[in-house]
């Protein structure tokens, strides 16, 4: 969710901005903008892509120093326009600003500019930060920033430059993530490393109420009390090369494709299978506490979510210990009740997630282990959590997430098993899991196959405007998924549910026609499963089943049937998922959408 790039050093500016900007735009914006500073502010916004920005900066002279901010904008507060678009300045101190995040006292304080006599010019709470710091200002910008975020309340990050100081370039963050590549006489400061690799493998990520003062010859970085604190340094590992998009048309579609090896990353060295032994390297430090937990919280959002609901599974199934899934934005604004040896697990692709991170923050403050499912390394989830499992499935481009979903199932799988085995779990039955784990990239790649076959189904009822996606015990959060898919990237309205659940009411909506997606995999509620597709036929829906290999009974009574290979049930979410990735991706090729910059989709979410 929205991108920020700074740079200072001594090359041009402008170019590397908009390198960094296009980077970014996988993160999901509505307009872009940029500001130069070179003796005064230059500053160009667009509404739309980055690529309108770029050309709109053609025709402007000038934007030629080494110091500036650019921005790409996920609306918050005001409309998509120009006036709304990033960089927001404030006129009497020569102060520009770039932002991420929300201001949550952005009323109050713009009431009390207003008294003092100044006016605003965009509907934004970025232009209030952007007016405090210039009404704070007394020569010295960073000690103007940190003050005014004392008086601020909510999320951001933030990059300040100030036409009286032209070689200072000022950052901060509270929650929205925020990373400084330090170069030689150059930093390159953005929202996540793709912006910084080209630069430099050198980098901090800032802590929140961090402050960092950058000029060519180095920084310092401080509180917003102006504490001076040391950041930690770390390598980025990221391959850009993995974030190209190659003779695929969508990132989704590469992304989709490359499960089966995305899988072998997240296993490898983790699962041994003479031993029948699980190795998590990121788990050990707590093996001991982690076998004495009570009662397991996964907590996340989305995808990650449904990815956390088969995470709630594995642990009461192979673990044998209680566990519950929910809604971090829910969890962290009820009274939670942490009891002794609990352990929270948040998921989360990005690990920037603001509604899961909050809701770890208060997890942790009410004495919980916490543990991480993350896929960002270095990311604010992984540094704040105690141990956790990395995902290892590589950048993750398609704003509809796909590899991170079966890297968090494989990642919880591996979780459980871990447990399982310090439990009550057989070194036999362990084996036995392992084997068939270690199986599961190569059933993906079977069910890829019928790419095809799933284009052409999908066809068949991309006019219809509702869907319904239906499973039991595992796969009821992979149809889920399923909807949330159809729903991000073609639009069209789909409802997951179990499939049970589906008499209790929404049986109401099932007309002629109307599409319904079983997950009616060979698993113990088969037959019940089966059932329930009877029940939509009757009443004129047309079923669409995923269904084991070899089962010709479901061939019978579904209209189209989408077969994948067959897999303990525990298992089964990571390959069932795949022909409803598929469909997702075709229904809005076929509908004629953008899959990879869906309409007001961003993809890590960090505004609450
Ligand atoms: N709240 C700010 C706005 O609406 C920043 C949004 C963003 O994170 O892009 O302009």
């Amino acid at each position: 969710m929205c991108g920020i790039v700074a740079y200072i050093g001594s090359k041009p500016a402008k170019p590397l901005l908009l390198e960094g900007l296009k980077r970014l735009e996988y993160r999901g914006y509505d307009s872009a903008g940029l500001a130069i500073l070179d003796g005064t502010l230059q500053i160009a916004k667009a509404v739309g892509r980055v690529v309108n920005l770029e050309t709109k900066l053609k025709k402007l002279p000038g934007f030629e120093g080494s110091l500036g901010l650019a921005h790409t904008r996920w609306a918050t507060h005001g409309g998509v326009t120009e006036l709304n678009a990033h960089p927001h300045r404030d006129d009497k101190s020569g102060i520009a600003i770039v932002h991420n995040g929300i201001i949550e006292n952005y009323a109050a304080l713009k009431k009390l500019l207003t008294e003092r006599g100044h006016t605003f010019h965009s509907d934004t709470d970025t232009e209030v930060l952007a007016v405090l710091i210039g009404e704070l200002y007394e020569g010295d910008l960073e000690a103007a920033v940190q003050a005014a975020l004392r008086e601020v309340t909510g999320a951001y990050a933030i990059c300040v430059v100030c036409e009286q100081e032209p070689g200072v370039l000022v950052c901060a963050r509270k929650g929205s993530p925020l990373m400084v590549g330090v170069g030689s006489g150059e930093c390159v400061v953005a929202s996540d490393p793709s912006a910084i690799v080209a630069h430099t493998s050198q980098a901090f990520a800032l802590e929140d109420y961090n402050v960092a003062r950058i000029t060519r010859e180095g920084f310092r970085t401080s509180t917003i009390d102006n504490k001076p604190v040391s950041p930690k340094m770390m390598q980025l590992e990221l391959d850009l090369e993995q974030a190209e998009l190659g003779t695929y048309e969508h990132y989704m579609l590469k992304e989709i494709f490359e499960q089966p090896t995305s899988l072998r990353t997240t296993m490898r060295g983790r699962v041994d299978l003479n031993e029948g032994k699980i190795v998590l390297g990121g788990l050990m430090d707590c093996a001991k506490e982690l076998v004495k937990i009570k009662r397991f919280i996964l907590i996340a959002q989305g995808t990650a979510l449904h990815a956390a609901m088969i995470g709630e599974y594995l642990l009461e199934d192979l673990a044998t210990v209680p566990a519950e899934c929910e809604y971090a934005s829910e969890f962290r604004y009820r009274n939670p009740i942490i009891e002794d040896r609990t352990a929270v697990i948040a998921v989360s692709q990005s690990g920037e997630t603001i509604d899961t991170l909050s809701a770890l923050h208060e997890a942790k403050d009410r004495g919980a282990l916490s543990l991480g499912v993350i896929n960002v390394v270095g990311s604010s989830i992984a540094r704040e959590t105690e141990a956790g499992v990395y995902l290892r499935v590589g950048p993750e481009i398609g704003v509809a997430s796909t590899k991170a979903f079966t890297g968090q199932v494989a990642a919880l799988t591996l979780m459980s098993l871990f447990l399982a085995r310090r439990r009550f779990m057989s070194a036999e039955r362990t084996r036995t899991l392992l084997d068939a784990l270690n199986k599961i990239p190569q059933a993906i790649e079977t069910a890829l196959e019928s790419n095809d076959l799933v284009r052409r189904v999908t066809e068949k009822y991309v006019e219809r405007d509702n869907w319904l996606f239906l499973g039991r015990g595992y796969n009821y959060p992979t149809a889920l998924e399923g909807a949330l898919k159809l729903k991000e990237i073609s639009y069209i309205h789909a409802e997951g549910m179990p499939a049970a659940e589906m008499k209790h009411g929404p049986i109401a909506l099932i007309d002629d026609g109307m599409p319904a997606v079983f997950i009616a995999n060979k698993g113990p509620q088969y037959e019940k499963v089966i059932n329930n597709i009877e029940e939509v036929r009757a009443r004129g829906g047309h079923v669409i089943a995923v269904a084991t290999e070899g089962d010709e009974h479901i061939a019978s009574i579904a209209e189209d049937v989408l077969y994948v290979p067959d897999v303990p049930d525990c298992l089964s979410p990571m390959v069932t998922v795949i022909p409803l990735q598929l469909m997702a991706y075709h229904a809005a090729v076929l509908r004629g959408h953008d899959v990879d910059k869906p309409r007001n989709l961003a993809k890590s979410v960090t505004v609450e």
